[in-house]
């Protein structure tokens, strides 16, 4: 894999899920085969396959604390083009620098990962004013992620992050996006550990060609998405848990 330490030249975008996006790498080594993201590579140039390079934004702390001080407060997700917990945070802390500068200014946030490793992390989120911590879980079935997203955690560690932040007092929320097969699982899974549920399909183009490719035809029959996400929405709302589909 190759990693570059850059200079960003700013940090705290503006965004379209939330008002701010904060991305402290450039770039995923969890290289999940279906990734949205990838499509950043059209504006950064990187030639090397999705999930193998990442850059570093190295200066991101210096820029957050003065990008701060210039703009108006608002939710800040954490993050949306690359996972902010992926393995080079274990070195370079990025994460860890610029949520310590928001909870500092006392700017509420969102955080999302595919990462247990944001349990680092549990001192400064317990003690945050506005925050809610979400795990992604694609699956109940660990065989389905190895297919998908075969370098991001495994789905028993995903829910055991969720299970120590909750118990911890942080707000959780688990996103089940895209929608895998085995995620039939996932209401039993989950129950007791997260406030909250949001649920996507895998709508994007090449959806038909990576289910072919793992042999999984069977499961986009007409309608599987749809019928699985409803049953599992009724079946979180059964345990009182708010879920919301999107794009349905
Ligand atoms: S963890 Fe998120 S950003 Fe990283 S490759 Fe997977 S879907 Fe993309």
């Amino acid at each position: 894999m190759i990693v570059r330490e850059i200079q960003a030249r700013s940090i705290l975008s503006r965004s379209k899920i939330y008002d701010y996006v904060v991305n402290p790498y450039v770039g995923c080594r969890h290289g999940c085969s279906y990734c949205y993201a990838r499509f950043m590579k059209r504006f950064t140039g990187h030639r090397e396959a999705w999930g193998e390079f990442v850059d570093a934004k190295i200066n991101a702390a210096d820029l957050l604390r003065r990008e701060l001080t210039r703009k108006q407060p608002g939710r800040v997700w954490v993050s949306g083009v690359c996972d902010a917990y992926q393995p080079l945070e274990k070195r370079y802390r990025l994460t860890r620098q610029c949520l310590e500068l928001l909870f500092q200014h006392g700017w509420p946030v969102t955080v999302q990962t595919r990462s247990p490793l944001v349990l680092r992390d549990l001192d400064l989120l317990r003690a945050a004013q506005d925050l809610e911590v979400g795990l992604s879980v694609t699956t109940a079935e660990d065989r389905f992620r190895r297919l998908f997203e075969r370098c991001a955690p495994p789905i028993p560690a995903r829910l055991e992050a969720l299970a120590e932040l909750h118990a911890a007092g942080v707000r959780t929320f688990a996103m089940i996006a895209p929608l895998l097969p085995g995620a039939e699982g996932l209401a039993e899974a989950l129950r007791g550990k997260v406030d909250r549920v949001l649920i996507d399909r895998m709508n994007y183009a090449h959806a038909n060609a990576l289910y072919r490719r793992h042999q999984l035809e069977r499961e986009l029959s007409p309608g599987w998405f749809e019928q699985t996400a409803r049953r599992l929405s009724a079946a979180f709302g059964r345990q009182g848990v708010e879920c919301q589909l999107v794009f349905y």
